[in-house]
């Protein structure tokens, strides 16, 4: 059996929910991943009478489709879609049976109305926590739409193809054969990307609000639902909800949740604004801030939205190193996301820039994935924690350069090396490798505030304990502001804080 006990339990529940019939149609071989691939099919048709499968050749082996009985819904996983990939398989397999999508049938039109014909193939690692919301958006435009078809391929189970297209980063998306995007992305830019526009919004039909967040990271959510349940007009913009919560892989101090996985918590903090009476606007920027009367928000798309209070929560992203190299080679070897890329570079050398918690954490993780990692670290010691510096200095494929300063990340059409230099004697050294990841730190989403908001020298919005900014009525929270630490938690009670204040504010103005 390839599952193990408690999943395959799991699995009884959720193919008990199916509402039809299922054709696997498998195409497979005689190695090994092919072998893995029958077990876990032929399992699945063990525990669900509604499952059959039928051996076929497609256009990848190994492989399978998962459709209704004569009918292609041309969805496919090339790959065993274990790991983070578990849950696209038992999705595909629930939506495909003809359960309904936890999406709006806005959503569901907007993808019912696309003419063309979009074939598109997405190359993941197993590891990796932000690929699942690809494969499962590209699998639900498969399932909706005849004219889609969509092929997860697990890149360790094609390494040659992952090679000829030089892929260095995960998920990496093609479409009718081209480079489509690579990174995260959910169903809304997906559509947006290939020209589906969300019907326009009037400025004048938008009753003002008392609140409105703009951000939906642990700050904004928190925020949002402590202003609804204030019972006044709340209203919540975001460009992703969840924020960095999505690319976060296993969160272990969010007390009294022992463990969660970041797309699992960002899925409950939706669920949860849900639940009250917020006005959620989700894939949309706001570009600037106002103070007339009532406080307005410009959005991206042109959409003015009005408040009597606002919540700014948006949150931070990763800093850039800034050298020469980073932006031509990034997804051709300059990453961010160890957990996600790490597995593509398997076997070969790359750097970590950055001594930090997050870079120390990203080298040992990689350690045991890769040849060699080396680490850059600008200052003479590291600023990781003691535990955290012992485990890598235990491990016997890694070099730590302190005192040094990133130069250039070089190479032709790919990394091919990473120029530093030694902060004491000047001397510029080169290594070569094939992959560096950069981790040093954050940086606050607040540039699109220009002069309208106090922010201090790092770009953060300078707030007071009631979390208010120099602006009456603008409230902040969360990683965009001045709080000495980011953490989630912090932010759900600075979120919380906010809230009350701008409550607080309406009740005296
Ligand atoms: C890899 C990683 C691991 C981490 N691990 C942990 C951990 O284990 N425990 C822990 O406590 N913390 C952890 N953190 C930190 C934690 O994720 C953050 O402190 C927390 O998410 C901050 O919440 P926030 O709501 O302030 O901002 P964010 O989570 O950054 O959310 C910002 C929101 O604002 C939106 N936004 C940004 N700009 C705009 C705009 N112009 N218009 C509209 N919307 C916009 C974003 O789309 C998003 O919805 C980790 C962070 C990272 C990156």
């Amino acid at each position: 059996m390839i599952l193990d006990a408690d999943i395959r339990e799991q699995l009884v529940d959720y193919l008990g929910l199916m509402e039809g019939d299922i054709e696997i149609m498998l195409s497979a071989g005689a190695d090994e991943v092919s072998k893995n691939m029958s077990a876990l099919v032929d399992e699945l048709a063990s525990i669900s009478t509604r499952i059959k499968v039928k051996e076929t050749t497609l256009t990848r082996t190994p492989s399978f489709g998962v459709n209704r009985p004569g009918e292609d819904t041309g969805v496919v996983f090339a790959g065993v879609p274990l790991g983070h990939e578990f849950t696209s398989l038992v999705l595909a397999l629930l939506q495909v049976s003809g359960r309904a999508p936890k999406v709006s049938n806005i959503m569901i039109d907007r993808i019912k109305a696309l003419k063309d014909e979009y074939h598109f193939e997405t190359y993941i690692s197993l590891s990796c926590h932000n690929c699942p919301e690809v494969v499962q958006a590209l699998n639900l435009m498969s399932i909706q739409n005849p004219g889609i078809t969509h092929t997860m391929i697990d890149g360790a189970a094609y390494k040659n193809e992952v090679d000829s297209k030089e892929i260095m980063a995960v998920p990496s998306v093609y479409l009718n054969g081209e480079f489509f995007g690579s990174g995260r992305m959910t169903l809304e830019e997906i559509l947006e990307k290939i020209g589906s526009v969300p019907e326009a919004v009037d400025s004048q039909s938008i009753e003002p609000y008392d609140v409105l967040v703009v951000g939906g990271g642990p700050a904004g959510a928190s925020a949002a639902i402590y202003a609804a349940r204030k019972g006044i007009r709340t209203g919540l913009v975001a460009e992703r909800f969840g924020g960095q919560v999505r690319d976060t892989l296993g969160i272990e101090n969010l007390i009294s949740i022992a463990y969660i996985e970041g797309p699992q918590l960002a899925a409950t903090l939706e669920e949860h604004v849900k639940n009250y009476n917020v006005d959620i606007m989700s894939a949309h920027r706001a570009k600037s801030l106002e103070k007339k009367e009532l406080i307005e928000v410009t959005l991206e798309n042109g959409v003015v939205l009005k408040s009597k209070t606002v919540i700014l929560s948006t949150g931070a992203r990763w800093r850039n190193v800034g050298v020469p190299g980073e932006v031509e080679f990034k997804n051709k070897g300059v990453a961010y996301c160890p957990h996600c890329d790490g597995p593509l570079f398997k076997g070969k050398d790359v750097a970590v820039i950055g001594g930090g918690n997050s870079g120390i954490e990203a080298a040992i993780d990689l350690a045991g994935i890769v040849n060699h990692v080396t680490v850059l670290e600008f200052m003479p010691e590291l600023k990781a924690d003691a535990v955290l510096q012992q485990r890598l200095y235990s491990l016997p494929n890694v070099t730590v350069l302190k005192n040094v300063q990133t130069n250039e990340i070089t190479g032709s059409n790919k990394v091919e090396g990473i120029s530093y230099k030694n902060r004491e004697t000047g001397e510029i050294s080169q290594i070569v490798l094939q992959g560096v990841f950069v981790q040093i730190g954050l940086v606050p989403n607040t540039e699109w505030l220009g002069d309208s908001i106090e922010r201090n020298r790092m770009g953060e919005i300078v707030v007071d304990n009631h979390n208010a900014t120099n602006v009456p009525g603008v409230f902040a929270a969360g990683d965009c502001t001045n709080s000495h630490y980011k953490q989630i938690i912090i932010s759900m009670g600075s979120g919380a804080t906010a809230a009350l204040s701008a409550f607080d504010y309406l009740i005296r103005n």
